[in-house]
């Protein structure tokens, strides 16, 4: 009942597609005859989690909340969400997202926007963007829905929305989850990782989806580590780089005021606060804005109305009319323009002047956080520019879109483990998210500096 409850609320968010509370219901069950065995209960035994439509679920529909993939029931289990569930985890349900996780407002749906539990305090009623892609899932965490949700980050779809809604979120190293099973957008940036409310509840998540996977050919053969049982709040010893190229001009003065704030919280924790400098960063946004939709292009040529899902096939027409039909009705307006995108910056004449430069950034954008680690053990950086914007306010603009991408898609390119933490609210009442990234493979200390700011 208490499921049922929580999903019905859920309903005017439009956070989930699809809902299974039995699901969830069936892991509390197992959960009560594993305890009657006196048998252990499992890292996240009983706990009702809300999967990101990007996962594909055996017997359950699985979209990436497009049109092209609505009626798509696997047959299989993505690697992450299978070891969630081998966890003890049950499933509420699918949730919605931007559309392939094209997006930073979960506008680009084909199920309709997602709406933010939170409200500017201006007496107003301005309906506001939950962030995106994972806008389901910081939906259905901040609105007490879900104790927690799946996200995946390709250029920050797990940190922005978690600061947009005042909740954690982690993406962890890339290559520490298995991209099995999990829709592809950009393969050498996609990455999952928890969403939930507090930086304990990510370190426990992240332990049960995290590992080696033979299926997923960049995933990482490294222990899991067990980060929850090492978490501490005390950072004494840890240099905390702030990169200078973060200042940016046109960011709200509220952002830069919570950033202050987290220097000071961190330092209090011990740690030691250093000048960096990341010299291409103004570079990020221009070579991820080439390399994911080049990705995207090659990725999502499978959708040909043959293998999945949708297939308008019109009277009397061949093979290719079928395609561009099935394309046409199936791809919303933002993954039309990605894989035009990325076909024009992959096709003969322009490879080299757009594809391979911006591989080229990509390499020198990772080699200034290799040399900022001779300084510094972690960064810190606001997770976006502003707090959430009103739901229409950029929807007509892309530019304006991907410009709140900033701060995230560097840690994304170098593949870095980068957090989001709440960290206060503006005055109008919203919520404001702080970043930390680390070295590779040193969630650790993401978690634990993410420990002593939240
Ligand atoms: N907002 C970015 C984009 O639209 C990132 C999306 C993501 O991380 N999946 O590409």
């Amino acid at each position: 009942e208490g499921f049922n409850a929580a999903v019905a609320a859920a309903k005017p968010l439009n956070a989930f597609i699809v809902e299974t509370p039995e699901k969830a219901l069936a892991a509390a069950d197992a959960v009560d005859a594993k305890r009657a065995k006196s048998e252990p209960l499992g890292l996240m035994g009983g706990v009702p989690i809300g999967m990101k439509d990007l996962f594909c679920t055996e017997g359950v529909q699985s979209t990436a909340a497009s049109h092209i993939l609505e009626g798509f029931v696997p047959q299989y289990e993505s690697t992450v969400s299978a070891k969630l569930w081998a966890a003890g985890a049950g499933m509420l349900g699918k949730l919605n997202m931007d559309q392939f996780a094209m997006g930073s407002s979960n506008e680009t749906s084909f199920f309709g926007n997602v709406i933010s539990p939170w409200r500017r305090n201006d007496g107003g009623n301005t309906d506001l963007a939950p962030g995106g892609s994972s806008g389901g899932s910081s939906t259905a965490v901040s609105a007490r829905i879900a104790p927690a949700a799946t996200g995946t980050d390709t250029g920050g779809s797990i940190r922005q929305p978690a600061a947009f809604t005042g909740i954690c979120g982690i993406k962890p190293t890339y290559g520490r989850c298995s991209r099995w099973g999990v829709v592809a957008f950009a393969s050498s940036l996609d990455q999952a990782g928890p969403m939930a409310r507090t930086v304990q509840d990510c370190a426990i998540m992240l332990e049960a989806m995290a590992g080696f996977d033979p299926k997923d050919a960049t995933s990482l053969d490294n222990p899991v580590p067990h980060w929850e049982g090492a978490l501490s709040g005390d950072l004494k010893g840890k240099r905390i780089g702030i990169p200078r190229e973060y200042r940016m001009e046109g960011i709200d003065p509220e952002i830069d005021k919570s950033w202050e704030a987290g220097k000071a919280w961190l330092r209090d924790a011990g740690a030691e606060i250093v000048d960096i400098s990341l010299p291409h960063t103004k570079y990020a946004l221009p070579a991820y804005y080439i390399i994911a939709p080049a990705e995207a292009s090659s990725n999502l040529a499978r959708y040909d109305g043959v293998r999945y899902g949708l297939r308008d096939l019109p009277e009397g027409a061949g093979l290719q009319d079928m395609y561009a039909a099935t394309r046409a009705a199936g791809f919303g307006p933002e993954v039309k323009r990605r894989i035009m995108i990325g076909t024009y910056v992959l096709s003969a004449g322009f490879y080299d002047a757009y594809y391979t430069q911006a591989q080229k950034v990509r390499t020198l954008i990772a080699r200034d956080f290799g040399r900022a680690w001779g300084e510094c053990d972690l960064i810190l950086a606001p997770t976006a520019p502003s707090a959430a914007f009103g739901l229409g306010e950029k929807s007509d603009d892309p530019i304006a879109m991907y410009l709140n991408d900033v701060f995230a898609v560097p840690a994304s390119l170098a593949g870095l483990p980068a957090m989001s933490v709440p960290a206060g609210l503006n005055g109008q009442g919203l919520p404001l998210g702080l970043q930390i990234i680390g070295k590779p493979l040193d969630e650790q200390s993401v978690l634990d500096a993410g420990l002593a700011i939240e």
